[in-house]
């Protein structure tokens, strides 16, 4: 497999663009070697420009649960295209998604969109301080919301203390209001508000996917929202990930924890750029124009996002056997995977939750960021590198989750699991 024509495109990406990448993970700087440039996708596989197909588990980070070049959305852009890109003003297609939205959801009463997952956390995390009147806000280690400044953080000189930037270019003033929790630890969420009674909201991944795949107990959730509800807080779920993916009604199909606000991404723009979030109506209430909590966007409901994200809804809606098929595939995958491994003495710690699938290289149990950081990451890479080589592409990092999507079957699932033998035993 020659991947000439990448190495040079990357090379020339290079001096234009930071890191050839418009994300860092893009980059593979954690498994090494060049980064594919992508010609074209169809159903479950990716072809690079030097003519490589691959089984795509990345699936754009999660937005594509039908796969590549997915007709019914294809002809919705399409068609929506000729009327106009942009208007800047009110169009119906707003109305019938967010309906949509709040038909599927109890909780949720009114829905803002966006056009980032990243805007969304962004907007809610301002909604909650507006709406409670506080400061603070809680996180979990490992938890990602997006990139804006205050939830670039961590864990300073201890945990359940105010937290630290993570980055440069975020001042320390800005995180201060911030503070980290311990996922699945009701305990070090106790801590937090016994630290500070400031705090308008805890923002959780219900279902964690940017530490690999870690769901949160269903005891755990209950707790945080009774402690949240205590203590006069919002609970917000972000489901910018799971949403849409770990079932029609995200983690919410998988928890009886009900909470304040939802925030959506990926999944809800169907491969368009899109976000949300929503609530009930005393909260979102507050929102301007009807309230005094700023938020905007000049190309928030975009038309043709909408229309795409429309036309994924409706298909996901339609298909009640779509989310068991992807799970049972999910289960062949890491299952297959997991005694291919054990074969060759290698541990794998795996978990399945709707569309999503995760594997750590780790002997335990993995229920936080520091039980996925034991994680061997150097077989992690070798994994990568040579599953890359068998046409077979996973996400470039140990703590990314992976995506199932409808236009895989079980004899592709089973043909990977085939070349996962080959390469553990290498790798033994
Ligand atoms: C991807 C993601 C975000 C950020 O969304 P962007 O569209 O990349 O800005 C926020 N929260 C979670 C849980 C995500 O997975």
């Amino acid at each position: 497999m020659s991947i000439k024509k990448s190495i040079a495109a990357f090379n020339e990406a290079k001096e234009v663009i930071p890191g050839g990448v418009d994300s860092p993970v893009r980059a593979f700087k954690s498994v090494g070697g060049t980064p594919l440039f992508i010609a074209k996708g169809e159903g479950a596989k990716l072809i690079d420009i030097d003519g490589n197909h691959y089984i795509d588990f990345v699936q754009s980070w999660g937005p594509l649960i039908f796969g590549h070049g997915d007709k019914t959305i294809e002809n919705a852009v399409l068609e929506a295209v000729k009327d106009g890109l942009s208007f800047g003003a009110p169009t119906l297609v707003e109305t019938d998604l967010a309906k949509d939205i709040c038909t599927l959801f109890d909780n949720i009463d009114k829905v803002r969109f966006v056009s980032s997952g990243t805007e969304a956390v962004m907007s809610a995390i301002r909604l909650a301080r507006g709406f409670t009147g506080r400061d603070d806000i809680v996180k979990f280690e490992g938890c990602y919301h997006g990139h804006s400044d205050s939830l670039l953080v961590q864990a300073g000189s201890g945990m359940a203390t105010f937290g630290t930037p993570s980055s440069p270019g975020v001042p320390a003033d800005l995180t201060k209001h911030t503070l980290l929790a311990t996922y699945n630890d009701i305990e070090s969420v106790k801590k937090c508000f016994d630290n500070s009674s400031d705090i308008a909201c805890v923002i959780i991944e219900p279902i964690a996917g940017n530490m690999g795949l870690i769901p949160a107990d269903e005891a755990f959730l209950k707790e945080l929202a009774t402690l949240c509800h205590d203590r006069g807080a919002l609970l917000i779920f972000d489901e910018v990930m799971s949403g849409f993916r770990a079932s029609l009604k995200g983690a919410q199909g998988h928890t009886s924890v009900v909470p304040d606000i939802v925030t959506f991404g990926k999944v809800i723009g169907g491969g368009m750029p899109v976000g949300a979030f929503g609530g009930r109506a005393e909260i979102m209430n507050v929102l301007s124009p009807d309230g005094p909590v700023y938020q905007a966007g000049t190309l928030s409901g975009n038309p043709i996002a909408m229309q795409a994200g429309l036309a994924s809804l409706k298909q996901l809606q339609s298909d009640t056997t779509l989310y068991n098929r992807l799970e049972s595939l999910g289960k062949r995958l890491v299952v297959g995977m997991q005694e291919a491994a054990k074969e060759q003495g290698i541990s794998l710690q795996v978990d399945v939750r709707g569309s999503m699938f995760g594997f750590f290289f780790n002997d335990q149990p993995v229920k936080n960021f520091d039980d996925a950081l034991k994680s061997d990451t150097t077989m992690f890479a070798a994994f990568h590198q040579k599953m890359l080589a068998e046409g077979v592409y996973f996400a470039c990092s140990q703590f990314e989750t992976g995506f199932i999507c409808a236009a895989m079957n079980e004899e592709m699932i089973d043909s990977v699991i085939e070349k996962s033998k080959k390469v553990f035993g290498q790798l033994a």
